[in-house]
């Protein structure tokens, strides 16, 4: 029996490729960085399976370009937004992700991210080699305590609940928004109560976005609800960059509405917005949420299982 006829847009960890190559007739993409659009339409045609990544837009072109013997979709990733699941599920085509696996990975990142923008890690990192460490200073380099702060969680999902977890070691006030209220008992389990998002944007001292991007929440945070965040709070977006509307971002830490952000994701990536480059008060990172060797890794085994028992049926 002829062995079902895959594409992999980019190479992922090597545990995953071998699962996939011994059950199917596999093509990886050898190109070097995201596969042009042109390259991904030729190479997707007559396949059964497609092995994606987030910076693939599978849409129905694509699905045209592959044909009727598309069966599956499977991504690297949990967010699923670059894959059009409407167009998929109408033709059949089963699309799957990594849930899971990079929960608690990407938690660490926000954290990370929280704790760097709130001691002002970098630019005391830029200071020190810069040659200008003159000795222990009073005023040095200041900034806000997160032990005892309040979080506010926006999107209390997987890894919205993993902060809250963290957040308990740092004697926290947790609160968090979400379409679907948790159940008492979770609410009590991680101490974190439910807010309106007003609400939360209000009383938060940091505000971190755990919800995926839909047509619901983009811009869910633009300049209403930054001006709604107290002057000395900061926001974290490890979800994805459109939630956020960055020009509006852009104004809030120039004009100090809020005192800073940290980003791992942003609104046309890779683009960032020039003017945020030029911010002290925003710390920035590649999209690096769930890159550790030992997620990446699980992450691959998942996709590629994923794959293999859609195309097994
Ligand atoms: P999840 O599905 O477990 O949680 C998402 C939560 O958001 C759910 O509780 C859901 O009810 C809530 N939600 C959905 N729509 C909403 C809306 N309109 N308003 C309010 N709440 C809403 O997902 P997860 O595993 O926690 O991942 C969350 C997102 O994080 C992913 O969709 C992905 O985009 C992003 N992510 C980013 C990275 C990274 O590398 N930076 C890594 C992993 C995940």
């Amino acid at each position: 029996q002829a062995k079902p006829q895959v594409f992999i847009t980019r190479r992922i960890p090597e545990e995953g490729i071998k699962m996939i190559i011994e059950y199917c007739e596999t093509e990886i993409s050898d190109f070097d960085g995201v596969l042009p659009r042109e390259m991904l339409l030729k190479k997707v045609k007559n396949k059964e399976g497609i092995l994606c990544l987030l910076t693939d837009t599978i849409d129905k072109e694509v699905m045209d370009a592959a044909g009727p013997r598309l069966k599956v979709i499977s991504n690297y990733a949990v967010g699923f937004n670059n894959i059009d699941v409407e167009e998929a599920t109408r033709r059949g085509i089963m699309v799957t992700n990594t849930p899971g696996v990079l929960t608690e990975t990407t938690a660490d990142l926000a954290w990370t991210l929280m704790m760097s923008i709130a001691r002002r890690i970098v630019e005391a990192d830029k200071f020190v080699r810069a040659g200008k460490f003159r000795g222990w200073e009073p005023l040095l380099l200041l900034g806000t305590d997160v032990y005892g702060a309040t979080l506010g969680i926006i999107g209390f999902g997987r890894i919205g609940q993993a902060m809250a977890r963290r957040a308990s070691g740092f004697n926290m006030k947790v609160i968090y928004y979400d379409s679907q209220r948790a159940p008492s008992q979770v609410e009590k389990e991680l101490g974190a109560s439910y807010r309106t998002l007003p609400e939360l944007l209000s009383e938060a001292d940091f505000v971190t976005i755990h919800v995926p991007l839909t047509p619901q929440t983009h811009h869910l945070i633009g300049e209403k609800e930054l001006k709604m965040m107290k002057k000395e709070a900061y926001l974290i977006n490890t979800a994805r960059g459109p939630i956020v509307d960055e020009k509006a971002l852009v104004r809030a830490l120039q004009e100090k509405w809020i005192r800073g952000a940290a980003l791992d994701v942003f609104e046309n990536e890779p683009e960032v917005e020039p003017e945020l480059l030029k911010l002290d008060n925003v710390v920035l990172a590649p999209h690096i949420g769930s890159a550790t060797y030992a997620t990446r890794t699980k992450m691959a085994i998942m996709a590629a299982e994923n794959l293999i028992k859609a195309l097994q049926g």
